[in-house]
């Protein structure tokens, strides 16, 4: 049995207990959810799709309801950039009042203004911030002025629990220890390190940086928790706390177009139509059967 709580992100598992499978919960424990396509920076590693594309809000709260029904306990609004969807703000509200879903959002932050903070505040539970770099390697792979960034982390910061995004290759490995130190300083709660991924006719983290990576894990001392993609880790220490929550059990993305897949990586997915996410989510477990 798992509680779980989403203003603090306790997890609480009393494993004591055999719960029959007929009652396991049938959705993912965790969903992200692209919103849109839409982004205006023009990120080099970027891997999300370029084609136009948006949940419809309406569509989008019949999809938190039945998911939060059917046992999910968080979903991750990403895109694109969140902060771009025009009912982001009424999308997690209805997520806070009616489900009891923990919501979490990844943005470039630079779109946070006072105005949409106190739209979203009591409404997102954490905001992953993109964070690969500082000074002059942030601006030059994000575009936009690193000093602007802090102050968005100081306003997000007083709001929100929140953490930063690093995606790791041979430009940002070097800048590890100040990212690292800007999380301190800025009292985020996490760095999650995310090796990059091919994408684009780029190759990605090559074994050297993410052998680096993981060396730098292993010295690291510093009071922020680290956090790393799963299938990233390697031979790094890991705990696994629910070994046999696996694959679609676990996870599942649902894209802006509104195609459920494995993840964002995945190229096959199934669309979710009007018989639902489980629906979908038994379609697309039946295609891997086959
Ligand atoms: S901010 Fe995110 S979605 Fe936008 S270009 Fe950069 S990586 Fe892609």
């Amino acid at each position: 049995m798992h509680l779980f709580d989403r203003r603090t992100g306790l997890n609480v598992l009393i494993d004591e207990v055999d719960v029959p499978a007929a009652q396991w919960a049938r959705a993912p424990r965790q969903v992200s959810i692209a919103l849109t396509n839409a982004c205006d920076l023009a990120c080099p590693f970027c891997y999300a799709p370029k084609a136009a594309a948006v949940l419809d809000a309406a569509q989008l709260c019949e999809w938190l309801d039945e998911l939060d029904a059917q046992g999910c306990l968080g979903i991750g609004f990403g895109g694109g950039e969140p902060t771009l969807y025009r009912r982001l703000p009424q999308v997690c509200r209805h997520a806070a009042e009616h489900t009891g879903l923990a919501v979490t959002m990844t943005t470039h932050a630079h779109r946070f203004t006072p105005q949409l903070t106190d739209e979203l505040a009591g409404a997102i539970n954490f905001v992953r911030v993109s964070v690969d770099g500082v000074g002059a390697t942030y601006e030059e792979l994000r575009g936009r002025p690193f000093a602007e960034l802090v102050q968005r982390l100081t306003w997000i910061g007083q709001t929100f629990r929140f953490g930063l995004n690093c995606v790791v290759n041979t430009r940002t490995l070097p800048d590890l220890d100040a990212v690292a130190d800007l999380a301190a300083s800025t009292g985020a709660a996490e760095l999650l390190l995310l090796p990059e991924r091919p994408a684009r006719g780029r190759p990605g983290s090559s074994q050297n940086t993410v052998a680096a990576l993981h060396q730098w894990i292993t010295n690291y001392r510093g009071p922020v928790a680290l956090t790393l993609g799963e299938g990233d880790t390697g031979s790094l220490p890991i705990a696994q706390p629910l070994p046999r929550e696996t694959g679609l059990r676990t996870y599942a993305h649902i894209d802006a177009a509104g195609t459920l897949r494995r993840t964002s990586y995945h190229s096959a997915g199934e669309p979710v139509d009007d018989r639902g996410i489980l629906a979908a989510l038994d379609r697309l477990q039946q295609k891997d059967v086959e």
